[in-house]
């Protein structure tokens, strides 16, 4: 059974054979008298809105009006369910009722769908808001930070996404001198915001950032959690808070015991220290200790100055055409 109060002839007030453009000036007439702006902070004036614009969007499309001439209700959805207007334009709907609708201070155009109403009325009043209608949704984003940064803490600059409540007035569009320069009134960052992050101190791998009321705009707003990537080189690795890798060095400084840097870290390796030792240096991670095992392959434990001179005289024996490479170690089967 339809329900009389959603029928959409009687929301609009018009007869069951009335034309297209009645359908539209009827809708018209009533759109502009409960107009979102016309009517800050009224819940009553914007359920109304939202009933007589569902109801041209179920008569202005042929399809749909004819369905719901047979169906009745549930013509308009799947049965017992509410209508679904998720696929209508809105903004295609209110441009041909020629219904004035400013996206720009209403938080940016909707693509489509029910977002058209939490658009419509996000950046209406103050009132609206703080009638505290809905909570905003927590988001995380994620940012990568450098090993120095997770070690000592800085500022990582964060770009948290929009729409967001203006920080500047906190939503409310107005400031000490007039309107909020920020957000231009609307007290909404449609764009979202750049902002500088805290890192603190021996910050994790996965450590999470609280933005309180960085989040989605609403009744108390969502938070924003900042969840950081610590950003390692290749030949490490983090283990918790440990960072993992090899030092490499001559089997002569091993021997002697040696001091040099890893990762950032300065490191004293004793004198008798060997091939696969692990040695601990204790503060060196992130949080936690930099672990190391020695490695005394030769070739690898060289300068690399001399590696890369060794390397250019070989490439350069190798580009001379009269040793063309050597010869074909596979016996003759080819390249
Ligand atoms: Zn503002």
């Amino acid at each position: 059974m339809p329900g009389a109060a959603n029928d959409p002839y009687e929301v609009l007030g018009v007869p069951r054979d009335a034309d297209q453009d009645a359908i539209k000036q009827a809708y018209r007439q009533l759109a502009l008298r409960y107009h979102p702006d016309r009517n800050p902070g009224d819940g009553t004036a914007e359920e109304r809105f939202k009933t007589i614009s569902e109801a041209y969007a179920t008569l202005r499309d042929p399809a749909l009006r004819r369905r719901y001439d047979t169906l009745g209700h549930a013509g308009r959805g799947p049965a017992g369910s509410q209508p679904d207007f998720s696929h209508v334009d809105w903004r295609v709907i209110f441009q041909e009722a020629d219904i004035p609708m400013d996206w720009s201070r209403r938080g940016g155009v909707p693509t489509s769908g029910n977002f058209v109403f939490d658009a419509l009325f996000r950046g209406v009043t103050t009132m609206f808001r703080q009638a505290g209608l809905l909570p905003g949704e927590d988001r995380e984003v994620r940012a990568k930070i450098d090993l120095a940064t997770a070690r000592a803490g800085g500022n990582k600059r964060v770009h948290l996404p929009g729409p967001l409540l203006c920080s500047a007035c906190r939503g409310l569009g107005r400031d000490a001198g007039g309107v909020c320069a920020t957000c231009g009134g609307t007290g909404i960052l449609a764009r979202g915001l750049d902002v500088d992050v805290k890192v603190p101190a021996r910050a994790g791998h996965g450590t999470r950032l609280r933005l309180a009321g960085m989040g989605g705009p609403g009744q108390p707003p969502g938070d924003a959690y900042v969840k950081l990537d610590v950003d390692v080189p290749a030949t490490a690795r983090l283990e918790g808070r440990d960072l993992v890798t090899e030092v490499y060095v001559t089997p002569l400084e091993a021997a002697r015991g040696v001091s040099t840097s890893v990762l950032g870290v300065r490191v004293r390796l004793p004198p008798g220290s060997y091939d696969g030792q692990r040695v601990r240096v204790a503060g060196g991670g992130v949080g936690g200790d930099l672990v190391l095992t020695v490695r005394t392959d030769t070739w690898r434990g060289l300068g690399r100055g001399v590696l890369d001179v060794a390397r250019k005289a070989v490439d350069a024996l190798r580009a001379t055409p009269a040793h063309a490479g050597p010869p074909d170690r596979r016996g003759g089967k080819g390249r």
